[in-house]
């Protein structure tokens, strides 16, 4: 028979930003590389996420790439918040201006991924029978790509139309004259909604757990804005990598939310509700650390949905009241809270009563039965472990990643696991990654991979893994900063607490990018320590 095994001196999964800037630069340094994405274009999160309103909860002007001052010269973001249709524009745009998708080959999933330690090589295999090996393998698989399902009774037996949000339709969806129900109310749905209602007959939003959000207070990005941040690209770069979260415009707070007086505190909060966006949480030192600071800007919020939504009673289960604000996702939105004052808009609370089954054309719920013609999956990912788990990855020694992870993720620096030579993720968990600007937490993974990979290369070593002990101390220093903060109180996606039986354990680096970006650069001048060469 023959061989049709292809060898590459690294393999990337993935086509998101991080997998097209990581082929990049191994590219740029000589490697042959080989890319395998599922989809059949680049772009990742922005490729998968079509539903109606889907746009950035980061002003586009910062999330974007960095790596090229000529590419973040060129591009002209037309929205202060980037769309899903704009931002998948520029990933094809980098991709073309880079010429990257010569070494991507689309419509492929990767299926396993086996380390021989004898010959130190990662063997592939893909969904359409290919086989790959590689001395670097590189997870650019994504925090929030394994669409969740729910598992509700009779689910399969529904008539109508089922989306879920991460798997949404390229050609799109068209809602006139059609009852829909939408089940989730986290950032997702809380875009979807407002635009679905415009279009639908009626729309019936199935509530679980009420969510904070801010308006975006989103519009066109004028041509002067645009230039005056571009004439300071680079010093506005560097300021973000200052920031708890790698936004140059969010920095460091100074004072507690006690330093000032009620008056003063009430009128910060109005200001950053008029900026909108992430602005509120960025207003106090301790907003994320004390549960009375807290509470403060989470009443803030409560007063806004009591005063926007005209029926009191819908007002008051769309205040969320059983996490403290920020500890999920802080949502943003274009008229969310407004859309429950349209007569064709109807909010169930699923809470107390779960839905207790879906069948034909009804969604059931308790004693109440809804009928609807199309079915909205608004319910989120298995995230920041569900991509790399999904795939057998073996390190040839008897243990496998999912094994590894049984009881929650384990990493050093959400770049390495210890046991797995040359594998890297980025922005794997128990780093900043979701908890800061992506793109500027992707670049530098990537940039830390690139000079691993280097330093093999330039001092003749054939493998680099991280030290048990070091990872466990990682681990260890990610539980510690999390529990020193609000995050943990939230059963949220961040703790694993939206998949039933995922351990709870919180996953990203909730240190900060400053903070983390200086752990790193002291490990490297120390000799890379806690990493391994061979
Ligand atoms: P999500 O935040 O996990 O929200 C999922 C929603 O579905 C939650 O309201 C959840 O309720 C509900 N749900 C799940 N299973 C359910 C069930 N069986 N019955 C009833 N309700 C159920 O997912 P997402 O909205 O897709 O957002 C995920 C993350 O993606 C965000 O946090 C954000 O980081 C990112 N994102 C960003 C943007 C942006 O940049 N603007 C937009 C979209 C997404 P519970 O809360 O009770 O579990």
């Amino acid at each position: 028979m023959v061989d049709t095994t292809e060898n590459f001196d690294a393999v990337v999964v993935g086509a998101g930003f991080g997998g097209m800037y990581m082929l990049h630069r191994l590219r740029g340094m000589g490697l042959t590389v080989r890319v395998y994405e599922r989809g059949d274009g680049v772009g990742g999160t922005w490729y998968w996420n079509r539903y109606p309103g889907a746009r950035c909860d980061l002003e586009s002007m910062e999330y974007s790439y960095s790596f090229d001052d000529d590419l973040q010269q060129d591009w002209n973001w037309s929205e202060k918040y980037g769309t899903q249709p704009e931002l998948l524009k520029y990933a094809n745009h980098v991709a073309d201006r880079f010429d990257l998708r010569r070494d991507i080959v689309f419509d492929t999933k990767v299926v396993s991924a086996h380390h021989d330690p004898d010959r130190n090589i990662w063997t592939l295999t893909t969904d359409t029978g290919g086989t790959a090996t590689a001395r670097q393998l590189i997870l650019a698989t994504g925090n929030l790509s394994t669409p969740q399902l729910p598992k509700i009774e009779g689910i399969a037996n529904f008539t109508g139309r089922t989306f879920h949000t991460g798997l949404w339709p390229r050609e799109g969806v068209n809602f006139n004259g059609r009852r829909v129900g939408i089940i989730g109310t986290g950032s997702s749905a809380v875009q979807a909604i407002p635009q679905v209602a415009e279009q639908a007959l009626h729309l019936t939003v199935f509530q679980r757990t009420a969510n904070f959000s801010i308006p975006a207070h989103h519009g066109p990005l004028d041509a002067i804005t645009r230039e005056a941040h571009k004439e300071k690209y680079n010093e506005i770069r560097e300021a973000a990598y200052q920031t708890p979260f790698g936004i140059a415009k969010y920095g460091s707070p100074t004072q507690s939310a006690f330093d000032v007086s009620d008056e003063e505190r009430q009128k910060t909060y109005e200001q950053a509700w008029k900026t909108g966006g992430q602005a509120l949480l960025f207003c106090y030192t301790d907003l994320l650390t004390s549960r009375k600071a807290n509470e403060t800007a989470a009443e803030f919020v409560r007063q806004r949905i009591r005063e926007t939504v005209k029926d009191p009673e819908v007002a008051e289960l769309l205040c969320p009241k059983d996490h403290p604000i920020g500890t999920k996702r802080l949502c943003l939105d274009s008229f969310y809270f407004e859309t429950y004052n349209r007569d064709n808009v109807r909010l169930v609370d699923v809470k107390e009563t779960p839905v207790t089954k879906i069948d034909k054309n009804t969604v059931v719920v308790g004693d109440n039965v809804f009928e609807i013609d199309d079915l909205i999956l608004a319910t989120g990912f298995d995230a920041m472990t569900g991509a790399a788990k999904d795939i057998d990855i073996q390190n040839g020694t008897g243990e496998n990643l999912a094994g590894h992870w049984a009881q929650g993720p384990q990493t050093y620096l959400g770049l390495m696991v210890a046991g797995f030579p040359n594998m890297y993720l980025i922005t794997g968990p128990q780093s900043p990654g979701v908890k800061s600007q992506m793109i500027l937490s992707i670049e530098h993974h990537v940039d830390l991979i690139a000079r691993l990979i280097q330093k093999l290369h330039d001092e003749d070593l054939n493998s680099v893994v991280p030290a048990a002990l070091a990872q466990d101390n990682w681990v260890s220093h990610n539980n510690e900063v999390a529990n020193s903060t609000l995050y943990p109180a939230a059963a949220s996606w961040y703790m694993g607490a939206n998949i039933p039986g995922k351990p709870r354990i919180f996953m990203p680096y909730v240190g900060g990018v400053k903070q983390y970006r200086a752990t790193c650069q002291d490990i490297i001048e120390n000799g890379w320590r806690g990493f391994e060469f061979e």
